[in-house]
Protein backbone atom coordinates (compact mmCIF):
# COMPACT_ATOMS: atom_id res chain seq x y z
CA UNK A 1 0.00 0.00 0.00
CA UNK A 2 1.29 3.16 -1.18
CA UNK A 3 0.39 6.70 -1.19
CA UNK A 4 1.52 9.27 -3.97
CA UNK A 5 3.49 12.13 -1.72
CA UNK A 6 5.40 14.70 -3.01
CA UNK A 7 8.50 15.08 -0.63
CA UNK A 8 12.12 15.20 -1.62
CA UNK A 9 13.27 12.45 0.46
CA UNK A 10 16.87 12.59 -0.44
CA UNK A 11 17.10 16.65 0.27
CA UNK A 12 14.93 15.87 3.57
CA UNK A 13 17.94 13.96 4.59
CA UNK A 14 20.61 16.17 3.88
CA UNK A 15 18.79 19.04 5.75
CA UNK A 16 18.09 16.34 8.56
CA UNK A 17 22.15 15.59 8.68
CA UNK A 18 23.20 19.29 8.52
CA UNK A 19 20.87 19.99 11.39
CA UNK A 20 19.18 17.73 13.20
CA UNK A 21 20.49 15.76 16.65
CA UNK A 22 18.71 12.90 17.20
CA UNK A 23 17.95 11.52 20.65
CA UNK A 24 19.83 8.27 21.25
CA UNK A 25 21.15 8.41 17.62
CA UNK A 26 24.44 6.46 16.61
CA UNK A 27 26.73 9.00 16.36
CA UNK A 28 28.87 7.64 13.95
CA UNK A 29 26.43 7.23 11.54
CA UNK A 30 24.81 10.02 12.31
CA UNK A 31 25.56 11.94 9.19
CA UNK A 32 25.43 9.10 6.72
CA UNK A 33 22.39 7.04 7.04
CA UNK A 34 19.21 6.49 5.82
CA UNK A 35 16.23 8.03 7.67
CA UNK A 36 13.29 6.75 7.81
CA UNK A 37 10.98 10.34 7.10
CA UNK A 38 7.81 9.82 8.48
CA UNK A 39 5.34 11.99 6.91
CA UNK A 40 1.92 10.93 7.20
CA UNK A 41 -0.45 9.01 8.84
CA UNK A 42 -3.74 7.25 9.62
CA UNK A 43 -5.37 4.62 11.81
CA UNK A 44 -2.82 2.52 12.88
CA UNK A 45 -0.63 2.90 9.83
CA UNK A 46 2.23 5.42 9.18
CA UNK A 47 3.45 6.50 5.38
CA UNK A 48 7.27 7.46 5.09
CA UNK A 49 8.12 10.10 2.65
CA UNK A 50 8.27 8.21 -0.54
CA UNK A 51 4.37 7.14 0.24
CA UNK A 52 5.05 3.49 1.75
CA UNK A 53 2.59 2.29 4.20
CA UNK A 54 3.80 0.60 7.51
CA UNK A 55 2.03 -0.84 10.28
CA UNK A 56 2.83 1.59 13.71
CA UNK A 57 4.22 -1.66 15.70
CA UNK A 58 5.30 1.16 18.21
CA UNK A 59 2.31 3.44 18.37
CA UNK A 60 4.86 5.66 18.20
CA UNK A 61 6.72 5.46 21.33
CA UNK A 62 4.49 3.66 23.26
CA UNK A 63 2.08 5.91 22.66
CA UNK A 64 -0.45 6.27 20.23
CA UNK A 65 -3.42 4.50 21.54
CA UNK A 66 -6.19 6.15 19.45
CA UNK A 67 -4.24 5.51 16.81
CA UNK A 68 -3.75 8.58 13.82
CA UNK A 69 -5.34 11.25 12.01
CA UNK A 70 -8.48 11.32 14.69
CA UNK A 71 -10.48 14.63 13.44
CA UNK A 72 -11.83 15.50 16.50
CA UNK A 73 -8.24 15.41 18.63
CA UNK A 74 -7.37 18.45 15.86
CA UNK A 75 -10.84 19.78 16.63
CA UNK A 76 -10.09 19.88 20.55
CA UNK A 77 -6.68 21.45 19.89
CA UNK A 78 -7.85 23.97 17.77
CA UNK A 79 -10.97 24.81 19.62
CA UNK A 80 -8.58 25.27 22.86
CA UNK A 81 -6.10 27.31 20.71
CA UNK A 82 -8.66 30.03 19.45
CA UNK A 83 -9.99 30.14 22.86
CA UNK A 84 -6.98 30.34 25.16
CA UNK A 85 -3.37 29.15 23.73
CA UNK A 86 -1.26 29.71 26.57
CA UNK A 87 -1.33 30.87 30.48
CA UNK A 88 1.34 29.71 33.00
CA UNK A 89 -0.09 27.43 36.16
CA UNK A 90 2.48 29.01 38.33
CA UNK A 91 0.66 29.99 41.93
CA UNK A 92 -3.22 30.51 42.41
CA UNK A 93 -3.46 30.52 38.35
CA UNK A 94 -5.27 27.83 36.64
CA UNK A 95 -7.31 27.47 33.40
CA UNK A 96 -10.39 25.52 32.76
CA UNK A 97 -8.92 22.39 31.15
CA UNK A 98 -6.16 21.85 33.34
CA UNK A 99 -9.14 21.89 36.42
CA UNK A 100 -10.85 19.39 34.21
CA UNK A 101 -8.58 17.12 33.20
CA UNK A 102 -7.07 16.63 36.45
CA UNK A 103 -10.17 16.04 38.10
CA UNK A 104 -11.10 13.07 35.41
CA UNK A 105 -8.00 11.55 35.77
CA UNK A 106 -8.27 11.55 39.82
CA UNK A 107 -11.28 9.55 39.43
CA UNK A 108 -9.16 6.47 37.57
CA UNK A 109 -6.65 6.72 40.04
CA UNK A 110 -6.35 4.00 42.71
CA UNK A 111 -7.15 5.00 46.32
CA UNK A 112 -6.57 8.24 47.26
CA UNK A 113 -4.29 9.25 44.51
CA UNK A 114 -6.72 12.52 43.37
CA UNK A 115 -3.78 15.31 43.50
CA UNK A 116 -2.13 15.78 40.05
CA UNK A 117 0.92 17.76 39.42
CA UNK A 118 0.79 18.59 35.37
CA UNK A 119 4.57 18.42 33.65
CA UNK A 120 5.82 18.08 30.62
CA UNK A 121 6.06 14.72 29.96
CA UNK A 122 7.31 11.78 31.44
CA UNK A 123 10.61 12.62 32.21
CA UNK A 124 9.78 15.36 34.14
CA UNK A 125 6.81 13.62 35.68
CA UNK A 126 9.08 11.06 37.18
CA UNK A 127 11.97 14.16 38.54
CA UNK A 128 9.01 15.94 39.62
CA UNK A 129 7.86 13.06 41.67
CA UNK A 130 11.04 12.39 43.09
CA UNK A 131 11.37 16.44 43.93
CA UNK A 132 8.07 15.93 45.64
CA UNK A 133 9.23 13.31 47.82
CA UNK A 134 12.29 15.20 48.85
CA UNK A 135 10.62 18.22 50.07
CA UNK A 136 8.09 15.94 51.71
CA UNK A 137 10.36 14.46 54.23
CA UNK A 138 12.24 18.11 54.35
CA UNK A 139 8.98 19.33 55.19
CA UNK A 140 7.75 16.80 57.78
CA UNK A 141 10.97 16.56 59.69
CA UNK A 142 12.80 13.60 58.13
CA UNK A 143 15.42 15.49 56.29
CA UNK A 144 18.11 11.96 56.14
CA UNK A 145 15.21 9.98 53.83
CA UNK A 146 17.01 10.71 50.70
CA UNK A 147 18.22 7.68 49.23
CA UNK A 148 16.19 5.81 45.97
CA UNK A 149 15.89 2.61 45.26
CA UNK A 150 15.55 1.43 41.68
CA UNK A 151 16.51 -1.05 39.53
CA UNK A 152 18.84 -2.07 36.53
CA UNK A 153 17.44 -1.80 33.04
CA UNK A 154 14.86 0.49 34.58
CA UNK A 155 13.96 3.66 32.17
CA UNK A 156 13.07 6.93 33.83
CA UNK A 157 13.76 9.93 31.81
CA UNK A 158 16.57 11.46 30.33
CA UNK A 159 16.88 14.75 32.73
CA UNK A 160 19.77 14.36 35.28
CA UNK A 161 18.37 12.73 38.47
CA UNK A 162 15.72 10.61 35.75
CA UNK A 163 18.85 8.99 34.24
CA UNK A 164 20.70 8.65 37.39
CA UNK A 165 17.63 6.42 38.30
CA UNK A 166 17.23 4.57 35.19
CA UNK A 167 19.33 1.83 34.65
CA UNK A 168 20.47 0.58 31.16
CA UNK A 169 23.74 0.12 31.02
CA UNK A 170 23.94 1.23 27.39
CA UNK A 171 23.11 4.04 28.53
CA UNK A 172 25.59 4.96 31.21
CA UNK A 173 28.60 5.71 28.80
CA UNK A 174 30.35 8.83 29.14
CA UNK A 175 27.37 11.27 31.57
CA UNK A 176 27.99 11.77 34.85
CA UNK A 177 25.20 10.08 37.05
CA UNK A 178 24.13 10.92 41.05
CA UNK A 179 25.38 7.76 42.16
CA UNK A 180 25.60 9.18 46.41
CA UNK A 181 21.40 8.31 46.46
CA UNK A 182 20.57 6.59 44.04
CA UNK A 183 20.60 2.54 44.33
CA UNK A 184 20.31 0.06 41.67
CA UNK A 185 18.94 -3.84 42.32
CA UNK A 186 19.41 -6.10 40.24
CA UNK A 187 16.91 -6.48 37.20
CA UNK A 188 13.91 -9.04 37.93
CA UNK A 189 13.59 -10.69 34.66
CA UNK A 190 12.92 -14.29 35.06
CA UNK A 191 14.08 -15.34 31.65
CA UNK A 192 17.36 -14.52 33.05
CA UNK A 193 17.01 -15.64 36.86
CA UNK A 194 19.38 -18.27 37.98
CA UNK A 195 19.46 -22.05 36.63
CA UNK A 196 17.53 -24.13 38.75
CA UNK A 197 15.89 -21.59 40.55
CA UNK A 198 11.77 -21.74 40.63
CA UNK A 199 9.71 -18.58 39.76
CA UNK A 200 8.51 -18.61 42.87
CA UNK A 201 11.98 -18.55 44.27
CA UNK A 202 12.97 -15.98 42.38
CA UNK A 203 10.01 -13.86 43.48
CA UNK A 204 11.54 -14.58 46.64
CA UNK A 205 14.85 -13.12 46.39
CA UNK A 206 14.04 -10.16 44.15
CA UNK A 207 11.66 -9.10 47.11
CA UNK A 208 14.67 -9.87 49.78
CA UNK A 209 16.76 -7.66 47.34
CA UNK A 210 14.69 -4.38 48.33
CA UNK A 211 14.57 -5.63 51.63
CA UNK A 212 17.89 -5.77 52.23
CA UNK A 213 19.17 -2.58 50.53
CA UNK A 214 16.47 -0.96 52.51
CA UNK A 215 17.98 -2.46 55.80
CA UNK A 216 21.69 -1.42 54.71
CA UNK A 217 21.03 1.70 53.65
CA UNK A 218 18.78 2.21 57.22
CA UNK A 219 15.27 2.87 56.85
CA UNK A 220 15.61 6.22 58.09
CA UNK A 221 18.03 7.08 54.78
CA UNK A 222 15.60 5.73 52.33
CA UNK A 223 12.81 7.80 50.68
CA UNK A 224 11.21 5.65 47.54
CA UNK A 225 11.53 2.76 45.55
CA UNK A 226 10.38 3.59 42.21
CA UNK A 227 9.60 0.87 40.03
CA UNK A 228 7.92 0.48 36.32
CA UNK A 229 5.26 -2.61 37.03
CA UNK A 230 6.38 -4.14 33.87
CA UNK A 231 10.11 -2.86 32.54
CA UNK A 232 8.91 -1.19 29.20
CA UNK A 233 12.44 -0.25 27.98
CA UNK A 234 14.72 -2.35 29.63
CA UNK A 235 12.68 -4.64 27.05
CA UNK A 236 9.36 -5.55 28.45
CA UNK A 237 10.36 -7.69 31.85
CA UNK A 238 7.36 -8.99 33.38
CA UNK A 239 8.87 -9.64 36.93
CA UNK A 240 7.25 -13.09 38.50
CA UNK A 241 4.17 -13.13 40.27
CA UNK A 242 2.92 -11.05 43.05
CA UNK A 243 6.37 -9.22 42.60
CA UNK A 244 4.92 -5.76 42.61
CA UNK A 245 2.25 -6.46 45.96
CA UNK A 246 5.26 -8.03 47.72
CA UNK A 247 7.71 -5.15 46.93
CA UNK A 248 4.94 -2.52 48.12
CA UNK A 249 4.36 -4.55 51.70
CA UNK A 250 7.86 -4.22 51.97
CA UNK A 251 7.94 -0.23 51.67
CA UNK A 252 5.24 0.15 53.75
CA UNK A 253 7.00 -2.12 56.39
CA UNK A 254 10.09 0.68 56.49
CA UNK A 255 7.83 3.62 55.73
CA UNK A 256 9.69 3.84 52.37
CA UNK A 257 7.47 5.64 49.48
CA UNK A 258 6.31 3.73 46.28
CA UNK A 259 6.64 5.35 42.92
CA UNK A 260 4.82 3.35 40.39
CA UNK A 261 6.36 4.38 36.61
CA UNK A 262 2.97 4.06 34.51
CA UNK A 263 4.57 6.21 31.37
CA UNK A 264 3.59 3.32 29.51
CA UNK A 265 1.63 1.20 31.51
CA UNK A 266 -1.26 3.67 31.78
CA UNK A 267 -4.36 4.72 29.25
CA UNK A 268 -4.91 1.23 28.10
CA UNK A 269 -1.86 -0.48 27.33
CA UNK A 270 -2.63 -3.25 29.80
CA UNK A 271 -5.97 -2.90 29.55
CA UNK A 272 -6.56 -0.08 32.45
CA UNK A 273 -6.36 3.73 32.48
CA UNK A 274 -3.85 2.63 35.84
CA UNK A 275 -2.66 -0.91 36.00
CA UNK A 276 -1.75 -0.11 39.23
CA UNK A 277 -4.40 -1.52 41.55
CA UNK A 278 -6.18 -3.59 38.91
CA UNK A 279 -3.79 -5.77 37.62
CA UNK A 280 -0.69 -5.68 40.02
CA UNK A 281 -2.50 -5.37 43.45
CA UNK A 282 -0.84 -2.06 44.09
CA UNK A 283 -1.70 0.94 45.98
CA UNK A 284 1.32 3.27 45.34
CA UNK A 285 2.40 6.57 47.13
CA UNK A 286 3.14 8.52 43.78
CA UNK A 287 2.19 7.25 39.87
CA UNK A 288 3.51 9.11 36.78
CA UNK A 289 2.39 8.92 34.13
CA UNK A 290 2.62 10.42 30.50
CA UNK A 291 2.83 9.07 26.41
CA UNK A 292 -1.16 7.50 26.23
CA UNK A 293 -2.39 11.02 28.74
CA UNK A 294 -2.83 12.49 25.09
CA UNK A 295 -1.75 9.43 22.83
CA UNK A 296 1.04 11.32 22.12
CA UNK A 297 -0.66 14.35 20.21
CA UNK A 298 0.58 17.03 22.30
CA UNK A 299 3.32 16.64 25.08
CA UNK A 300 1.86 16.42 28.77
CA UNK A 301 2.79 14.26 31.33
CA UNK A 302 1.77 13.78 35.40
CA UNK A 303 2.45 12.88 38.95
CA UNK A 304 -0.23 11.83 40.77
CA UNK A 305 0.01 11.90 44.80
CA UNK A 306 -1.47 10.42 47.73
CA UNK A 307 -3.92 12.72 50.25
CA UNK A 308 -1.76 11.45 52.98
CA UNK A 309 1.40 12.95 51.08
CA UNK A 310 -0.64 16.45 49.95
CA UNK A 311 -2.42 16.56 53.34
CA UNK A 312 0.64 16.89 55.36
CA UNK A 313 2.79 19.79 53.26
CA UNK A 314 -0.33 21.66 53.14
CA UNK A 315 -0.86 22.78 56.85
CA UNK A 316 -1.19 26.20 57.51
CA UNK A 317 2.28 25.91 58.97
CA UNK A 318 3.33 25.20 55.47
CA UNK A 319 2.38 29.32 54.73
CA UNK A 320 5.09 30.70 52.74
CA UNK A 321 7.25 27.52 51.97
CA UNK A 322 7.09 26.79 48.14
CA UNK A 323 7.40 23.51 46.13
CA UNK A 324 9.96 25.34 43.86
CA UNK A 325 9.66 22.92 40.92
CA UNK A 326 7.10 23.39 37.32
CA UNK A 327 7.56 24.28 33.90
CA UNK A 328 6.47 27.16 31.66
CA UNK A 329 4.69 24.36 29.93
CA UNK A 330 3.15 22.34 32.99
CA UNK A 331 -0.42 21.74 32.76
CA UNK A 332 -0.98 23.35 29.51
CA UNK A 333 -4.04 24.27 28.73
CA UNK A 334 -3.91 23.17 24.81
CA UNK A 335 -2.38 19.64 25.74
CA UNK A 336 -5.10 19.18 28.68
CA UNK A 337 -7.77 19.95 25.94
CA UNK A 338 -5.87 17.28 24.05
CA UNK A 339 -5.95 14.72 27.44
CA UNK A 340 -9.94 15.27 28.11
CA UNK A 341 -10.73 14.68 24.20
CA UNK A 342 -7.80 11.18 24.42
CA UNK A 343 -9.71 10.10 27.51
CA UNK A 344 -13.22 10.73 25.84
CA UNK A 345 -11.95 8.61 22.72
CA UNK A 346 -10.50 5.99 25.13
CA UNK A 347 -13.74 5.68 27.10
CA UNK A 348 -16.38 6.08 24.11
CA UNK A 349 -14.76 3.22 21.78
CA UNK A 350 -14.29 0.69 25.42
CA UNK A 351 -10.38 0.85 24.30
CA UNK A 352 -9.69 -0.76 27.74
CA UNK A 353 -11.88 -3.56 27.10
CA UNK A 354 -10.90 -3.63 23.48
CA UNK A 355 -7.07 -4.23 25.17
CA UNK A 356 -8.52 -6.78 27.45
CA UNK A 357 -9.87 -9.02 24.76
CA UNK A 358 -7.29 -8.71 21.83
CA UNK A 359 -3.65 -8.64 24.70
CA UNK A 360 -4.51 -12.50 24.54
CA UNK A 361 -4.50 -13.17 20.72
CA UNK A 362 -1.72 -10.34 20.94
CA UNK A 363 0.79 -12.11 22.76
CA UNK A 364 0.02 -15.96 21.19
CA UNK A 365 0.41 -15.00 17.61
CA UNK A 366 4.13 -13.72 18.43
CA UNK A 367 4.62 -16.72 21.40
CA UNK A 368 4.03 -18.77 17.90
CA UNK A 369 7.41 -17.21 16.86
CA UNK A 370 9.03 -19.14 19.16
CA UNK A 371 9.50 -22.02 16.82
CA UNK A 372 12.32 -19.75 15.02
CA UNK A 373 15.55 -21.23 16.29
CA UNK A 374 17.14 -17.52 17.39
CA UNK A 375 13.84 -16.53 19.17
CA UNK A 376 15.32 -16.84 22.94
CA UNK A 377 11.83 -15.14 24.77
CA UNK A 378 8.79 -13.53 23.69
CA UNK A 379 7.65 -12.18 26.68
CA UNK A 380 5.05 -9.01 27.80
CA UNK A 381 1.27 -8.83 28.34
CA UNK A 382 -1.74 -6.84 26.53
CA UNK A 383 -0.42 -4.95 24.04
CA UNK A 384 3.33 -4.62 25.07
CA UNK A 385 5.65 -7.12 23.68
CA UNK A 386 9.42 -8.10 23.00
CA UNK A 387 11.33 -10.82 21.80
CA UNK A 388 14.45 -11.38 22.91
CA UNK A 389 16.92 -13.25 20.86
CA UNK A 390 19.80 -15.36 21.21
CA UNK A 391 22.82 -17.29 19.47
CA UNK A 392 21.99 -20.20 21.64
CA UNK A 393 18.03 -21.15 22.82
CA UNK A 394 19.13 -23.74 25.04
CA UNK A 395 22.14 -21.98 26.93
CA UNK A 396 20.65 -18.34 26.26
CA UNK A 397 23.82 -17.57 25.17
CA UNK A 398 23.31 -13.61 24.48
CA UNK A 399 24.07 -12.79 20.99
CA UNK A 400 27.43 -10.98 19.79
CA UNK A 401 26.31 -7.13 19.87
CA UNK A 402 28.36 -6.73 16.19
CA UNK A 403 25.25 -9.05 14.86
CA UNK A 404 23.17 -5.68 15.36
CA UNK A 405 20.06 -8.08 15.31
CA UNK A 406 17.41 -5.95 16.26
CA UNK A 407 18.01 -3.44 13.63
CA UNK A 408 18.37 -5.94 10.80
CA UNK A 409 15.04 -7.37 11.98
CA UNK A 410 13.80 -3.78 11.34
CA UNK A 411 15.31 -3.62 7.80
CA UNK A 412 13.42 -6.53 6.94
CA UNK A 413 10.21 -5.47 8.68
CA UNK A 414 10.13 -2.15 7.34
CA UNK A 415 9.39 -3.79 3.52
CA UNK A 416 7.01 -6.29 4.58
CA UNK A 417 4.62 -3.38 6.26
CA UNK A 418 5.67 -3.43 9.81
CA UNK A 419 7.62 -0.92 11.79
CA UNK A 420 8.33 -2.30 15.67
CA UNK A 421 11.42 -0.86 17.53
CA UNK A 422 14.88 -2.43 17.41
CA UNK A 423 16.59 -2.33 21.06
CA UNK A 424 20.39 -4.08 20.58
CA UNK A 425 19.31 -7.61 20.25
CA UNK A 426 15.65 -7.48 21.25
CA UNK A 427 12.41 -6.22 19.20
CA UNK A 428 9.90 -4.51 20.75
CA UNK A 429 6.18 -4.46 20.01
CA UNK A 430 3.25 -1.24 21.02
CA UNK A 431 0.74 -0.52 18.96
CA UNK A 432 -1.57 1.70 19.19
CA UNK A 433 -4.70 0.36 21.32
CA UNK A 434 -6.81 0.28 18.59
CA UNK A 435 -5.21 -2.66 16.64
CA UNK A 436 -7.70 -5.52 15.01
CA UNK A 437 -6.63 -9.23 15.06
CA UNK A 438 -6.50 -8.80 11.01
CA UNK A 439 -3.57 -6.22 11.62
CA UNK A 440 -2.11 -8.52 14.49
CA UNK A 441 -1.74 -11.13 11.82
CA UNK A 442 -0.31 -8.94 9.77
CA UNK A 443 2.34 -7.77 12.23
CA UNK A 444 2.93 -11.56 13.43
CA UNK A 445 3.95 -12.24 9.65
CA UNK A 446 6.07 -9.69 8.72
CA UNK A 447 8.06 -10.68 11.59
CA UNK A 448 8.26 -14.08 10.81
CA UNK A 449 9.53 -13.60 7.40
CA UNK A 450 12.47 -11.10 8.75
CA UNK A 451 13.31 -13.26 11.15
CA UNK A 452 13.90 -15.93 8.49
CA UNK A 453 15.53 -13.58 6.10
CA UNK A 454 18.10 -12.17 8.82
CA UNK A 455 19.09 -15.98 10.33
CA UNK A 456 19.27 -16.99 6.04
CA UNK A 457 21.91 -13.84 5.85
CA UNK A 458 23.57 -14.65 9.05
CA UNK A 459 24.16 -18.26 7.53
CA UNK A 460 25.03 -16.98 4.35
CA UNK A 461 27.96 -14.69 6.12
CA UNK A 462 29.00 -18.06 8.57
CA UNK A 463 28.11 -16.13 11.14
CA UNK A 464 25.41 -18.61 12.55
N1 LIG B 1 9.19 6.54 32.43
C1 LIG B 1 9.07 5.50 31.62
C2 LIG B 1 8.62 4.18 32.21
C3 LIG B 1 9.35 5.61 30.26
O1 LIG B 1 9.25 4.54 29.46
C4 LIG B 1 9.73 6.86 29.75
C5 LIG B 1 9.99 7.08 28.27
N2 LIG B 1 10.08 6.01 27.46
C6 LIG B 1 9.85 7.94 30.62
C7 LIG B 1 9.57 7.75 31.96
C8 LIG B 1 10.28 9.28 30.13
O2 LIG B 1 9.27 9.87 29.41
P1 LIG B 1 9.56 11.04 28.35
O3 LIG B 1 10.35 10.43 27.24
O4 LIG B 1 8.18 11.49 27.97
O5 LIG B 1 10.30 12.12 29.05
Amino acid sequence: MTRNLQFDTAALTEQDHAHIIHPWIDLGQAKTQDLLIVAESEGAYIYDSDGHRMLDGMGGMWCVQIGYGRNEMAEAIAEQVRRMAYYSPFGKISTPPAIEFATRIAKYAPGDLKHVFFTTGGSTAVDSALRFVQFYFGFTGRPSKQHIITREYAYHGSTYLTASVSGKPADRAYLKFETETVHHLPVPNPYRRPEGMTEAEFCDKCVADLENKILELGPDNVACFIAEPLLASGGVIVPPKGYQRRTLEVCRKYGVLYISDEVVTGFGRLGEIFASEPVFDLVPDIITTAKGLTSGYVPLGAFLVSDRLYDAVTVPEAKGKYFTNGFTYSAHPVSCAAGLKNLDIIERENLCQHVRDIGPYFMKKFRELSDLPLVGDVRGSHLMLCLEFVKDKKTKEPMPAEWNFGNRIINETMPRGLLARPMGHLVVLSPPLIITKAQIDEAADALRGAIKAVTDSLMRDGLW
